[in-house]
């Protein structure tokens, strides 16, 4: 049985479809189009099915759901397409529309996203899995070994300060942690602090900032992912116009549609302040960069993650093959649905393969982990890394070991 959601709800954000003119011009551009070639997971394709269902033309069912489920959110579609549709706002729509009984983010989940005392203590408990063989006991159950495989080693968990004021400071920023960043990649968030102190910002940390809501928008949990923007619009509220600056390109996406244009990635916010007299030691080596679709089409500030990199003397840095191309890990994209996810894996690691390079940046830790799974099950050896992390490696910053 299916259980559908608020069809008033799902008219209303259907509007936007009405500007699309049928064009076809984003098929080329859909990553699931040039894998499936059906016109039903295309964009063209699956706007027209939303509004046939919102408009009553179309009864929904299993086929409908599995269409909208297989789109990847990349918003490839919404970059190239000359109307302007508001592609996004569709698919988060239809989402919000399918089962919201058997979407909607389990209670405890959403409970623990959005408190920092709770993300922190699932980072704990993770390490400790770790620390005491459980994790390694655990894989072989079918789901579970599927996030293992994604994993890195967690690392030693850190508490953050509120404030981590800069020497003869110029400016100060707030940082976002993320819940996922804030567990599985503390060390690119100690790496944003010392080169943002380091520059002369001193860095705010609101205590009470919580998971962006990615997670609850992508299950089609439209309110728990609303009261997780309202709740950091809160937390970074006494701060005034202060720049937000997130180190996920993932999780920005959904801020700076919400919070506007005040949330900025890292790496634009980095590239564009005066570097004075910080020359980083020179990396005489090819760096590759991935841009994430997130930070490429919704927030479009992937730029400036090379013109960053710039800074790196004898770095060549170039862009890796096929970026225009969603690599499959989306999100929760790459656990529920395994097979496209592996294909636009494999195309990614083809392009790594063939750039010849030992080291990849990415703005996205969701991007980061499915490319790394994908190297490693390939034998491939090669660094999967943050480009603010890089910066900081290389302006003397001391890594805390595993
Ligand atoms: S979404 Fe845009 S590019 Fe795609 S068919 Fe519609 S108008 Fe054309
Ligand atoms: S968001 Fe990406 S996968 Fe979904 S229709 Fe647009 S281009 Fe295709």
């Amino acid at each position: 049985m299916l259980f559908m959601g608020n069809l008033d709800n799902l008219k209303l954000a259907a509007k936007e479809a009405d500007r699309c003119v049928a064009c076809g011009l984003c098929l080329p551009a859909c990553p699931t189009y040039r894998k499936t070639g059906s016109e039903a997971d295309s964009p063209r394709g699956r706007i027209q099915l939303i509004n046939a269902v919102a408009h009553g033309r179309l009864t929904p069912n299993e086929k409908f759901n599995q269409h909208i489920d297989q789109c990847l959110t990349c918003r490839t579609c919404e970059n190239v397409c000359p109307n302007g549709v508001g592609y996004g706002k569709l698919i988060d729509a239809a989402r919000a529309f399918i089962a919201p009984a058997q979407r909607r983010t389990e209670k405890l989940a959403r409970w623990v996203l959005q408190r920092r005392s709770a993300i922190a203590l699932s980072g704990r408990l993770l390490r400790l899995a770790q620390l005491t063989g459980l994790r390694r006991l655990l894989r072989g159950l079918a789901r579970l070994d599927r996030i293992d495989r994604l994993l890195p080693a967690i690392p030693a968990q850190t508490g953050w300060k509120s404030l981590y004021p800069a020497v003869n400071a110029r400016g100060e920023v707030a940082l976002f942690l993320g819940c996922t960043s804030s567990i599985l990649d503390t060390e690119t968030l100690r790496a944003a602090i010392h080169v943002l102190n380091r520059l002369g910002y001193s860095v705010h940390v609101p205590q009470s900032q919580c998971c962006c809501g990615g997670i609850a928008r992508q299950q089609g949990d439209a309110e728990g992912s609303h009261d997780m923007l309202a709740q950091n619009a809160q937390a970074f509220s006494p701060l005034g116009d202060m720049p937000i600056l997130t180190v996920v390109s993932g999780c920005g996406m959904g801020l700076r549609d919400h919070l506007g244009k005040r949330v900025s990635d890292i790496s634009a916010f980095l590239a564009t302040v005066d570097w004075q007299d910080v020359t980083p030691d020179a990396l005489p080596t090819r760096i590759h960069v991935h841009d994430a679709c997130s930070l490429r089409n919704a927030m479009r500030q992937h730029k400036p993650v090379y013109d960053l990199l710039a800074h790196i003397p004898q770095a060549q840095i170039l862009p890796l093959p096929g970026n225009d191309q969603c690599c499959g890990g989306a999100g929760s994209y790459m656990l529920t649905q395994p097979d496209m996810a592996k294909r636009l894996q494999d195309d990614k690691i083809e392009a790594c393969k063939a750039s010849g390079t030992s080291l990849l940046v990415s703005s996205n830790i969701g991007c980061a982990l499915h490319i790394a799974a994908g190297l490693r099950d390939h034998g491939i050896v090669m660094e999967v890394i943050h480009p603010v992390r890089l910066l900081a490696r290389q302006m003397g910053h001391k890594e805390n070991a595993a």
